[in-house]
């Protein structure tokens, strides 16, 4: 018999101790079985936990940063520390492998190493005597209370793109994290109050679209950091900016890798498997489309199938190379797309739907699948899957593949695979896209670069972590000084010349 857990939210340090009106089921994938509920926070909550932490915030952002960055170092090792039990928690609800939580968890380790720099980052300029005895020099100030909105597939890396930064510049952040797989959230805030961070900085309220829309309405809520869906973030991004908020948000993904002639075929097949079907393709840096140039198709759909001859699908925290969906909403959702591709005429080379599974006849699996001969016009290129489905289009030329690339609604990540120098430097200058691999599939920046996509992959403008993110979590003052110097005194009423 299963047992099901609370989940709920944590204003502060404190667990909410109130009874929520409305829960969500929170699964493990891999068996099917219902393991937790989670708390739905209303808009009442929503607005109690904002106005709380727009106090800390008050007191935070006056933290010296020597303070602030004691915190940010001692938080930097406490994840260090409980890697594992995160990549855990994540496995239990998300279902992803172990090692892919793990490296989940470090990816998000690196955004709060950059934070550790937090004194460096938020230097202003100065300049002396701009005008005779007068200097300017600018401040970067916190913005207060700060919204961040996640999606289920990273539970712990999207939030730690925004939180560590967030804090460090002397902000109070509530997130409300996916309501598919809210623990790890929760996990890592009690790092946070380990750390030393003072309470009411980092809170967590659960829910749906009704928390979402109180961030959202909420005056005191400076911006909103939201990863998940184009449809959601485009929502979030006309109703945060109509409300004056300041909003980065970043929208789904459907990345092509194109393969040149003259490229490493093994190293594309290796890439091609292992950024189509990582985490079961519910990456929004996955591969779904191979754009492969004809004279060398054959060949590496034939490295490729090899490949996939040997991945183990099954319960993440076994010895599997790909876990199970994370609902089972997601897993018919995918399975349609399958249909779809057969019935609209391409040619299905692996059918994920007959994989052997090592799991839990209940669990949510798809295993990994190859169309060839895809067409621009069926829905398995068209839309975002979502899925461990990789699609292969054929092409005439790179030219050709990079039309195809330029013409997606989407521009998160694309990569290209070929030995030839001159061609990689072409396609970095002409493609359409934010996040760019040449001869690595999956292209995510380092912490100190930031991470982002063009056009439907993201709204608004700035990406997340990195310089970008230190200027999105806070505001810059311009201040010119000149102390008292009696020959600039007197009446001038023109608009101020610098002299
Ligand atoms: P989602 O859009 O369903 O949910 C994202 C967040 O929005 C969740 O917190 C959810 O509770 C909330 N939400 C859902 N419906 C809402 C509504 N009607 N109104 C307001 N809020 C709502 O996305 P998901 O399924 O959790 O995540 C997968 C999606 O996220 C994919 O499209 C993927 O490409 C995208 N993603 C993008 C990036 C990126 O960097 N561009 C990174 C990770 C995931």
């Amino acid at each position: 018999m299963s047992t099901t857990r609370r989940i709920t939210h944590l204003i502060g340090h404190s667990e909410w101790d109130g009874t929520a009106e409305r829960t969500g089921d929170v699964y493990n994938p891999a068996t099917g079985e219902v393991t937790g509920k989670v708390d739905f926070a209303s808009k009442a909550l929503v607005d109690e936990v904002v106005a709380k932490a727009a106090v800390a915030a008050a007191e935070w952002g006056q933290a010296s940063l020597a303070k602030r960055t004691q915190v940010l170092f001692a938080f930097r090792q406490l994840l260090n520390d409980n890697k594992e039990q995160i990549a855990a928690i994540i496995t239990s609800e998300h279902g992803k492998v172990t090692s892919d939580a793990i490296g989940e968890v470090t990816r998000g380790l690196e955004v709060a190493e950059f934070a550790c720099g937090i004194p460096h980052l938020l230097k202003g300029g100065f300049s002396e005597n701009v005008s005779t005895n007068v200097d300017t020099y600018s401040i970067l100030q916190p913005l207060g209370v700060v919204g961040v909105i996640s999606p289920f597939n990273f539970p712990a890396m999207v939030p730690m793109w925004f939180v560590p930064i967030a804090v460090a510049c002397g902000n109070a952040v509530v997130i409300k994290p996916s309501e598919k797989d809210p623990s790890a959230v929760n996990a890592v805030a009690e790092l946070w109050r380990q750390a030393g961070l003072p309470d009411g900085v980092m809170n967590v309220v659960h829910g749906d679209k009704e928390a979402v829309d109180a961030l959202l309405d909420n005056p005191t809520v400076k911006s909103i950091s939201f990863v998940g869906s184009t449809p959601i973030a485009k929502y979030v991004y006309e109703k945060g900016t109509a409300n004056g908020k300041r909003v980065q948000a970043l929208g789904g993904a459907k990345n092509h890798m194109l393969v040149l002639p003259d490229a490493d075929l093994d190293l594309a097949a290796d890439a091609a498997v292992n950024a189509g079907f990582g985490s079961a393709g519910e990456r929004c840096m996955a591969i779904s489309v191979l754009l492969a140039v004809d004279s060398i198709a054959d060949e590496l759909i034939a490295k490729i199938t090899e490949r996939m001859a040997t991945l183990k699908t099954g319960d993440g925290s076994t010895a599997c190379d790909m876990g199970p969906i994370v609902t089972g909403v997601a897993r018919d959702r995918i399975v349609g797309y399958i249909q779809a591709g057969v019935a609209a005429g391409a040619s299905l080379v692996v059918d994920g739907r007959e994989t052997q599974f090592h799991g839990a006849e209940g669990g949510f699996f798809v295993g990994p699948t190859l169309f060839d001969n895809v067409a621009t016009d069926m829905s398995i290129y068209t839309d975002e899957i979502f899925g461990p489905v990789l699609s292969v289009v054929r092409v005439a030329s790179y030219d050709e593949g990079l039309a195809l690339i330029n013409s997606s609604l989407y521009g998160n990540g694309t990569a290209i695979f070929t030995n030839d120098g001159g061609a990689a430097r072409r396609f970095q200058n002409e493609v359409q896209v934010g996040m760019i691999g040449i001869n690595v599939p999956i292209p995510v920046p380092m912490a100190y670069y930031s991470f982002g996509g063009w056009k439907a992959s993201l709204f608004g403008d700035s990406h997340a972590h990195g310089m970008e993110g230190v200027h999105f979590f806070t505001r810059t003052k311009a201040v010119t000084q000149r102390w008292l110097d009696p020959s600039h005194g007197g009446l001038n009423l023109g608009f101020p010349q610098n002299k």
